[in-house]
């Protein structure tokens, strides 16, 4: 019952970003075929583009060798939408190679936004965002079939596991939980001489190891610990 409220706030929200981008595709201007993002890619570039030099390879083919900025030479497949410098192939629209050999076309220069994936159509993007997201009604008016009202969802069964019961959460990627510093210099007051003498102990095991098989010398502390008292029994 607790997840109800949950899902009624992601619902309102997922309902308001469809409503905020429904409006934003509808009031771009008609003849812009692109989303704003990729169409100001595409002004950009075009200006770089009249700088290239374009070699026509294949006019069959759509086929071009175009001299970029840097210096390198790129092939270009109009058709196949792609370029060697991979950027046309992985981002879908064009890079500024195909741009350049797209404004030597002789077959006649072809429309940018045919060469970019629907996607980054505004056509598809107002199509994605059409439909209205309504909030779920109160659970007094839910249409509940019988067959499911007989259902009796109890929890999974679990193994109950042993010690202590963990209260906090383990915190996300990138979360960062400070710690109360009482409870935290208790930890690391407890922690330090909890280790000092761990490190004791196991320093003297280890020598015990090392005298035997010699292995724990090849580890940093323990080592190092077992190497003195070695030295010390010399
Ligand atoms: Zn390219």
């Amino acid at each position: 019952m607790a997840l109800l409220p949950m899902f009624d706030v992601i619902i309102a929200k997922v309902a308001e970003w469809f409503n905020k981008h429904r409006k934003s595709s509808g009031e771009i201007p008609h003849a812009q075929k692109l989303v704003p993002r990729v169409d100001k890619i595409m002004h950009e570039r075009c200006k770089d583009a009249l700088l290239l030099t374009v070699s026509e390879l294949n006019s069959y083919h759509l086929e071009y060798s175009v001299v970029g900025l840097d210096g390198n030479t790129y092939l270009v497949d109009l058709m196949r939408k792609t370029c060697s410098c991979k950027c046309f192939d992985i981002d879908k629209y064009p890079c500024v190679h195909a741009l350049a050999a797209n404004l030597i076309n002789v077959k006649g220069e072809i429309d940018v936004h045919e060469l970019c994936s629907k996607y980054y159509w505004v056509e598809l993007w107002a199509l994605a965002y059409y439909q209205t997201i309504y909030p779920v009604p109160h659970q007094n008016h839910w249409i509940v079939p019988p067959e499911i009202q007989e259902k009796n969802a109890l929890p999974p069964l679990y193994e109950k596991k042993k010690g202590r019961v963990q209260e906090t959460r383990f915190p996300s990627v990138g979360e960062h939980r400070g710690r109360s510093r009482r409870r935290g210099s208790h930890t690391r007051g407890r922690g330090r001489s909890r280790g000092s003498s761990q490190t004791e102990g196991e320093t003297s095991q280890s020598g015990r190891g090392s005298s035997q098989s010699g292995r724990g010398s090849t580890q940093s502390g323990r080592g190092m610990g077992s190497w003195f008292q070695c030295s010390n029994y010399v």
